[in-house]
């Protein structure tokens, strides 16, 4: 039903709804009141001391404003009730004059009392119009000032759809035994309680319900996505015994002359993994795993099943750089393999592993395009070009993804376009930036996700300490000289500064200057940033990389996959400024070889409070998962879902960090109804409500493939 047939709604008010985006009575009971003032906390005004924080509520008597020192203007309003008087002063919300004037409405402050010539007064206190409404618990609505709704033309209204459901009965799909089981109030009861609460007791288990199904909604719809993959596609079952297909038992024989035991962590996900290769259903799985977890010989292992059974795999990076990195590796821990190759003299010819960027040489480029058609390329390792226009593969087996943030729907697609008969290449993306579990079921609830929890063993772990002023960072500095003379190497990471790529630059040199003349003075420093072209960027890290650079000083250009085991110091500049998984990052490029290593956070300022924790949280811990959910704590969700945000316009109550449990329940609630692969067939309410819920956008990315 369209709001416009409420009472009390005439053109005026339908446009201030629509501009809230509220249509019709769903829209209208999902906008959710944004905080709630419990009458059974109000204090007396005649009662209040000096110092304590209290709410009252009264009627504003006078209201004036004026300019102050700074061309600010203040606004005092002065609030009564039947004990006495509050001075309530506002700077800088000029608008106060027109709310509080406006008419002789109750309104509830909420603030710290001082006193100021001997009269009692709050200085910007929180402000709540609640009108002439009564009832222990207010709830106070989101509001534009555009709209020109008040909290209580939402109440009334809100209240006259909460009477027609109560009358009539409001559709709950969600199934009894699911309700019973998570201890849920039905649907109808939620609406009222979250609306219009008896007590704020009431509100929260009216919140949970609601809660519960955001979040089951959204599960539904990735793991239906995930089974409708499942079903739709055809894969190909890889062999995975170790006797069979042109290159019998390669992935063992790769894992049994690996120089060290792999740790549990390792063998438990390269399991995982050869068990969906070895299913007919194309693999869709997130490995998450931390800098230096090991991901690189997961990755050949689950490459090698493919080359077993005379398929291709694929290994692509998100920058050239990288790319080459892992083409060096991987060869090396390939050297002397072979594969069948019938007809030949042996029999036997070597395993190929070919490296395709933007920057292979055309004539290169010619041979490698020519192996990957007839299939004498085995593993093909590169950046994007290998998912190009123009490339064809004679078999692609297997497909891994280091870094997932740059590699979207668009790009799963055109790797299982790739396939001539249909059959879908497995495919596996790894990421190294860790998320809290319960992200991730939100963000990636449509693949399996493995997790490499565990380091291998033997490092030393990287201490990290913070400069708090400028004896530490001249500390920090000493300390760089001293790895240097002793043979290592170090980064120094120039501030951050968001926005600007050029103030970030100009710093960067800024600082490479100083350094070089100031407190490294005589040491070998290299400059890498963002607008060095990509030929000078390589130089520089080949010479720091064979040492003829002591000091790499460097914008976070060097945050993925810079690899130099001598490396022992990192000194990052005004760290209160980075995120924690960037920091995590950064810090992930040292402490890769034998030595013990040193970060240094330099922060000799007074960071804000959530500086203060994330540099903090650093220092205490090195383990990616635990910063993750830190972090998670800091920044609540956003931050975290980063790109895939699009995931969960549907989640307005839901919190990924309150809810954490929830998260967790709904994703098997999920599993449970429409997890076995009948879909939500015996389901259709769900069904309908989750197609109905989803925007338009949000639809495309859960259901398009
Ligand atoms: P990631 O890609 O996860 O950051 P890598 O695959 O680059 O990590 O591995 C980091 C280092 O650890 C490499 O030098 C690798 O040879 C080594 N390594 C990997 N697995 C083990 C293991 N099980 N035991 C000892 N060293 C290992
Ligand atoms: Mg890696």
């Amino acid at each position: 039903m369209d709001v416009a047939r409420l009472h009390g709604v005439g053109p005026k008010k339908l446009q201030g709804l629509h501009s809230l985006g509220i249509h019709d009575l769903h829209g209208l009971l999902t906008h959710y009141p944004r905080r709630y003032v419990d009458r059974s906390k109000e204090a007396r005004i005649g009662e209040l001391a000096p110092g304590e924080e209290a709410m009252v509520i009264g009627r504003v008597s006078s209201v004036s404003s004026r300019r102050v020192r700074g061309g600010r203007v203040m606004v005092t309003a002065v609030l009564r009730d039947d004990t006495g008087s509050l001075r309530c002063t506002f700077f800088n919300q000029p608008w106060r004059e027109r709310q509080l004037g406006a008419e002789s409405q109750d309104v509830a402050v909420f603030g710290k009392v001082e006193m100021f010539n001997g009269a009692r007064q709050m200085t910007n206190p929180v402000v709540d119009m609640i009108g002439d409404r009564t009832g222990r618990i207010v709830a106070i609505y989101p509001l534009s000032e555009r709209s020109r709704l008040s909290t209580w033309d939402l109440s009334d209204w809100v209240a006259q759809v909460l009477r027609r459901c109560s009358a009539r009965g409001i559709a709950d799909p969600v199934p009894d035994a699911l309700l019973t089981r998570h201890d849920l109030v039905s649907r109808a009861e939620a609406f009222a309680g979250i609306h219009a609460p008896e007590s704020m007791a009431h509100m929260v288990v009216a919140r949970q319900r609601l809660v519960f199904d955001e979040l089951l909604r959204l599960q539904l719809a990735l793991v239906q996505r995930k089974v409708d993959l499942e079903h739709a596609e055809s894969g190909i079952a890889h062999v995975v015994s170790a006797e069979e297909g042109p290159a019998p038992g390669v992935q063992r024989q790769f894992l049994d002359a690996l120089p060290y035991a792999l740790t549990g962590a390792q063998q438990r996900v390269i399991d995982e993994i050869t068990a969906d290769l070895a299913a007919p259903v194309p693999m869709h799985r997130l490995l998450q795993g931390d800098v230096g977890a090991g991901k690189t010989v997961v990755a050949v292992a689950a490459l090698l099943v493919a080359v077993q059974g005379g398929h291709q795999g694929v290994l692509m990076a998100p920058t050239e750089v990288l790319a080459e990195q892992h083409a060096a590796s991987v060869r090396a821990l390939l050297e002397g393999f072979t594969v069948a190759e019938p007809g030949s003299l042996l029999g036997q010819r070597p395993l190929h592993v070919a490296l395709l960027t933007n920057r292979t040489r055309a004539a290169e480029r010619r041979r490698v395009l020519a192996g990957l058609a007839d299939g004498t390329v085995d593993l093909a390792i590169g950046t994007h070009a290998l998912i190009q226009d123009g490339v064809e593969f004679h078999s692609l087996g297997v497909a891994v993804v280091d870094e997932q943030h740059r590699f979207g729907v668009e790009q799963r697609a055109a790797l299982r376009s790739t396939h001539a008969d249909g059959r879908v290449p497995d495919l596996l993306v790894m990421t190294a930036t860790p998320i809290p579990r319960t992200a991730a079921m939100t963000v990636y609830g449509d693949l399996d996700v493995s997790v490499l929890d565990e380091l291998p063993p033997g490092r030393t772990p990287i201490r990290t300490w913070w400069a708090k002023d400028a004896d530490d960072e001249a500390r920090a500095w000493r300390l760089v000289r001293d790895q240097v003379a002793e043979g290592h190497r170090a980064y120094v990471v120039c501030p951050l500064i968001e926005g600007s790529d050029k103030v970030e630059v100009a710093s960067a040199e800024e600082t490479f200057e100083q350094l070089s003349a100031g407190e490294l003075y005589g040491l070998r420093l290299g400059l890498l940033h963002g607008r060095v072209p990509p030929e000078d960027k390589q130089a520089v890290m080949d010479r720091f990389r064979v040492g003829e650079l002591d000091v790499l000083v460097a914008t976070t250009v060097i945050e993925v996959g810079v690899d130099v085991p001598e490396a022992t110091v990192m000194v990052v500049l005004d760290a209160d400024r980075f995120g924690i998984a960037q920091l995590h990052q950064l810090r992930g490029r040292v402490g890769r070889g034998a030595a013990a290593s040193e970060c240094v956070l330099v922060a000799t300022g007074e960071p804000t409070p959530d500086g203060e924790a994330r540099l903090e949280a650093m220092v205490a811990s090195t383990d990616g998962f635990e910063l993750a959910e830190i972090d998670l704590d800091l920044r609540g969700e956003g931050t975290v879902l980063g790109q895939r945000q699009k995931g969960r316009n549907d989640l307005l109550l839901a919190s990924l960090r309150r809810d954490r449990e929830w998260v967790e329940r709904a994703r098997a609630a999920a599993i449970e109804l429409v997890g076995d692969g009948t879909g939500m067939r015996s389901h259709r309410e769900l069904a309908d409500e989750v197609r109905m819920l989803l925007d338009d956008d949000e639809r495309e990315f859960l259901f398009k493939s």
